[in-house]
């Protein structure tokens, strides 16, 4: 096959067989895309919405009322997508065990909702791994929809910050065992191993769905760009050899992850001000500020200098109830100006405490 010509929609064999080492699932069950997973995400919402899915009664767009779960604090594209469709975003609480089941069992037996998104290793931004529990609850839901889109955005399946490579489930194997062969949807990029706006993306599903889905994805182009699907299978070669890259990565990022945690605790600590996570892998520390605070702090952050992602961003309609979630995204500063960066943080969080208070 010529990687530089049309053709092989689904992807380069050898960029499928790689995608499926990493996720652990089948390599029939992959298909690589180009260089975004949310594009991915995204256009798979917008088939469903202009065509529907294997088991639509009718496209999306002839339905009324339609609404999607949205585990929160969680990833602002992701509800950004639903919302920009027109869907009530129905917030459920995220647990450290992962989404509240017992909410999501509640809302499926709605069949205006259709479909959930989930980050299931170090979720954005809290960084929790979704239990063995909750993945198996999920795995075996009944929804009311018929054509549910348990979405699975495995962004941070290999991002460990210190630690080997933790395992997780095959998610698509567990629905199939649990009866749901088609109601998951898998996703994960490189965005975050090589490059950002210029590695691979890619999606994994079963056999059926993906041949439902390429018919529609064949209509509107011709094959993604193979050429850098190549690049980055001679790049990363397989599934030992990328682990022993983000190892690489880890010895950049945990330090900057650990810099995060330590100025927090001197400057936060004991207060009673904030509370925060100390995630082992993925991008992102989550701090809860006192309620009330959070717009606050980062509005006296950006007046000296620190832009952050805005406070609400992690909610659905950008509006966090609390207003307290900020979360930090510690990879892109240099370590000093991290370290300069969260002394400002935290100086800004205790005089929005202050103010709160009225001291
Ligand atoms: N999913 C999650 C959970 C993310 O945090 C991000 C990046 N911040 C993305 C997807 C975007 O990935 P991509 O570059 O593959 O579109």
């Amino acid at each position: 096959m010529d990687a530089r010509n049309y053709g092989q929609l689904s992807g380069l064999p050898a960029a499928k067989k790689l995608f499926a080492d990493i996720l652990g699932c089948r390599q029939e069950q992959v298909f690589v895309g180009g260089n975004a997973s949310l594009q991915l995400m995204y256009d798979c919402i917008a088939k469903a919405y202009t065509n529907g899915l294997l088991h639509s009664e009718r496209p999306w767009c002839q339905e009324q009322g339609l609404k999607w779960l949205c585990p929160a604090p969680g990833y602002d594209r992701h509800f950004k997508v639903v919302q920009s469709f027109g869907f009530e975003l129905v917030t459920i609480p995220m647990t450290p065990d992962g989404p509240d089941m017992d909410a999501v069992e509640a809302a499926i037996q709605d069949p205006k909702v259709k479909g959930m998104w989930n980050v299931p290793k170090y979720s954005n931004p809290q960084g929790y791994i979704y239990s063995d529990e909750v993945i198996a609850r999920l795995a075996a839901m009944k929804p009311a929809a018929p054509d549910f889109m348990l979405m699975w955005d495995n962004a941070y399946c290999i991002h460990e910050l210190y630690t080997d490579f933790v395992p997780f489930a095959d998610i698509i194997f567990l629905c199939e065992e649990a009866g749901n062969a088609d109601m998951v949807y898998e996703y994960a990029s490189t965005s975050k191993i090589t490059f950002a706006g210029a590695g691979v993306a890619c999606m994994a599903m079963s056999v059926a769905n993906l041949e439902h889905l390429e018919k529609l994805i064949g209509v509107q182009i011709i094959s993604f760009d193979k050429t850098n699907q190549q690049r980055h299978v001679l790049y990363l070669k397989d599934k030992e050899n990328t682990l022993a890259l983000m190892k690489k990565h880890a010895e950049i990022l945990g330090p900057k992850f650990r810099i995060v945690g330590e100025k927090l605790a001197q400057g936060l600590g004991g207060l009673g001000v904030a509370n925060w996570n100390d995630p082992a892998g993925g991008y992102f520390v989550c701090v809860d500020a006192m309620e009330g605070t959070a717009k606050r702090t980062l509005a006296l952050c950006a007046a000296a200098g620190i832009t952050m992602t805005p406070a609400g961003a992690t909610f659905p309609y950008g509006i966090d109830p609390k207003d307290s979630n900020i979360r930090i995204a510690p990879s892109m500063p240099l370590v000093a100006e991290l370290e300069q960066a969260m002394e400002v943080f935290c100086i800004c969080l205790k005089m929005a405490a202050l103010e709160k208070l009225g001291l």
